[in-house]
């Protein structure tokens, strides 16, 4: 029996966790993942990459978000269990959320199942960050850095002789020495795809070192402080709409630390390491489906907005299942 050659294109969280995913699924393949950026120039890597879905991640229907986002969370607390949650970059993280005007952005119908811990606050824990905040929720979570999360995983599938190549995708359709393409490029399928339906969500954040800080804060006007690994921790941010500008700017970055300062005045003292931005691919839903591409198999798996760290489990679980389909059934049957 000869192997099946199949490539993922993307070589962020998404395409890293699909590859893993589909080298468990399928025995006899040989697996290339191919991407133009790698590490940190992903956005994968700007993210900070807490796990707390927000309203405008969506599949098809809400049992289907709901699934992705459950499936995502058991495949990185097995993680977070096993002895290489370290090198991995996943970890357990505290938060708070508060509000001074809205009690429903405290809380969060999607994860309160599923976490260990999700609860109002006690009076006294509403003055943790200043005076004014009126609603509040605690909760424990989990957080992926990528910049350790991809190469862990970049080390297993090499192990299980996957092979790395970096060069620009120009058409999906060029690529007919492969049996299937999987599709996870991000916002590159804005393009590859002439796909109008992904819109950029522009995120600013600054790196600071505060090795002081124990637990993630949320306020309002997207204000969040968030810590990480080796004492960094990530403060932000903006949400812009359909913005493209990759440059870091003075305005939002002067308005993010003095926003992140109020909520945590012990910020003032946080050494600045750098500046990131990063383009969220929002889309909705996410696009999870197979498609002939000038007779190239391809299954898309991008579109994962604000959310893409702590869902691509969930929807590369999908991703595998729809390629073996595709596979198995050749197109033939109605997917
Ligand atoms: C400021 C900010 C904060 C965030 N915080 C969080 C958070 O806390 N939690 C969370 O879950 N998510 C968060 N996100 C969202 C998250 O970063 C994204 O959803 C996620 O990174 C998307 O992953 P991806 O693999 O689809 O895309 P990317 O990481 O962008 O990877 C795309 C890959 O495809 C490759 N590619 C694209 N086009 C081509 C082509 N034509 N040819 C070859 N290769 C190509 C690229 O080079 C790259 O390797 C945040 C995002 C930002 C910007």
């Amino acid at each position: 029996m000869t192997n099946l050659n199949i490539a993922v294109v993307g070589g962020g969280v998404v395409g890293y966790t699909v590859a893993r995913l589909l080298q468990q699924e399928l025995r006899n393949v040989n697996l290339t993942l191919i991407a133009d950026l790698f590490g940190e120039d992903t956005t994968s890597c700007v993210a900070a990459g807490i796990f707390r879905p927000g309203p405008s991640f969506a599949g098809p229907n809400k049992q289907i978000t709901k699934q992705w986002i459950d499936d995502s969370w058991y495949f990185f607390e097995d993680i977070v269990k096993s002895s290489e949650a370290a090198q991995a970059g996943v970890m357990r993280l505290s938060a708070y959320i508060f509000s001074k005007q809205n009690y429903h952005t405290t809380r969060n119908h999607l994860i309160e199942d599923i976490v260990p811990v999700y609860r109002p606050v006690e009076k006294d824990e509403l003055k943790i960050c200043g005076e004014g905040w009126k609603y509040g929720s605690y909760y424990e979570t989990l957080k992926i850095e990528c910049d350790k999360y991809l190469p862990w995983t970049e080390g297993i599938i090499k192990q299980n002789g996957a092979k790395i190549i970096q060069r620009k995708v120009d058409s999906l359709a060029s690529l007919t020495e492969y049996d299937l393409v999987l599709n996870c490029t991000g916002m590159g399928a804005k393009y590859l795809c002439n796909d109008t339906d992904l819109v950029a969500i522009r995120g600013q954040v600054i790196k600071v070192r505060a090795p002081w800080l124990k637990y993630s804060v949320y306020g309002d006007y997207d204000t969040y402080v968030i810590p990480g690994f080796n004492g960094l921790a990530t403060l932000g941010g903006v949400r812009q709409y359909d913005s493209y500008n990759m440059n870091v700017c003075k305005h939002d970055a002067a308005a993010i630390f003095e926003r992140c300062c109020e909520l945590v005045p012990s910020l003032k003292d946080a050494e600045i390491i750098g500046h990131r931005v990063g383009l969220r691919p929002h889309r909705v839903p996410v696009r999870l489906e197979p498609e002939l591409v000038g007779g190239v198999k391809v299954v898309h798996c991008y579109g994962h907005g604000g959310y893409g760290v702590m869902c691509a489990p969930g929807t590369a679980i999908t991703a595998v299942q729809i390629a073996t389909e595709v596979l198995r059934t050749n197109f033939k049957s109605k997917m």
